[in-house]
């Protein structure tokens, strides 16, 4: 995709589980370059609308387009192949294999339909390939030192930041991260914005759902609040920081 262009368009997508409407006619786009909040208190629906964009859920109703393609009825890895990766807000890294193997787990997601079926017949040439590119990752992120250490060694930060290499080893051009700042260090959220600006810097698109607000208000370029799966507000940083109705959110739960 080219500079600025739109890269992901949700129209009115409609979350139902039974009686509960967990998003609710929800839009919003994500261009390349640019970082769009996904923000609101706990239980609003974000890590559902994340599922819904991604294909780990399929929509009610309303569209989901990625590079023009309506998605809705793909399937998480066909959507992956596209060049959407996410992280999850509860699925960790494998912490007992090291930095290199977790990401070239990553790198391998984007030929292939499912990590086992292929791990187990990996072509040695296949495997170098996927070495090469996890460590050409992990360079980008900037943990090159922390290469060959078992990831379940490392601080939290660092942590979040190999879960990122591994999905941008699936050459995303749209990065879905789900509360990536949760239950860091102030440091290490610093390293984290960082990182994102020199994403955003290369044309990535990212959508960052936080419930961290001071997190996202530096970083952003606009956000996106929903409540109860509803989108209640939109707009930049600044703005977003003095509506009342969004105060009246995050203060009420
Ligand atoms: P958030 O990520 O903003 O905290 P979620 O998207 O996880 O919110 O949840 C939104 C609402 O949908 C919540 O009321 C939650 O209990 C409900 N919910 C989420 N996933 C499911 C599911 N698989 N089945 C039933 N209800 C769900
Ligand atoms: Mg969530």
């Amino acid at each position: 995709p080219s500079a600025g262009e739109t890269i992901l368009e949700v129209d009115a997508a409609t979350k139902k589980f039974g009686g509960l409407v967990a998003v609710g006619d929800v839009s919003l786009t994500v261009r390349t370059g640019e970082i769009l909040a996904l923000l609101g208190p706990n239980g609003a629906g974000k890590s559902t609308m994340f599922n819904l964009i991604s294909g780990v859920l399929p929509v009610t109703s309303g569209t989901v387009r990625f590079l023009g393609q309506a998605i809705g009825k793909l399937e998480a890895h066909d959507i992956a192949r596209l060049g959407m990766s996410r992280t999850f807000q509860h699925v960790k890294l494998l912490p007992h294999l090291t930095v290199l193997e977790n990401v070239a787990i990553g790198a391998h997601l984007r030929g292939h339909a499912g990590i086992l079926r292929s791990s187990l017949h990996l072509e040695r040439r296949e495997e170098d390939q996927l070495l090469a590119e996890a460590s050409r990752q992990i360079d980008r992120v900037g943990l090159t030192a922390n290469k060959h250490l078992l990831a379940g060694s490392l601080p939290l930060g660092d942590q979040r930041i190999v879960e990122i290499a591994r999905a941008l080893a699936a050459d995303p051009c749209l990065l879905l991260l789900d509360e990536p700042a949760a239950g860091l260090r102030f440091k290490e959220k610093e390293a984290l914005s960082d990182l994102l600006r020199k994403l955003r810097a290369e044309g990535m698109g990212v959508l960052l759902v936080e419930h961290d607000m001071d997190f996202v208000m530096g970083l952003v370029d606009r956000i996106v609040v929903m409540e109860f799966g509803q989108k209640i507000a939109e707009g930049l940083p600044a703005e977003i920081q003095a509506n009342p109705v969004v105060l009246e959110a995050y203060l009420g739960s």
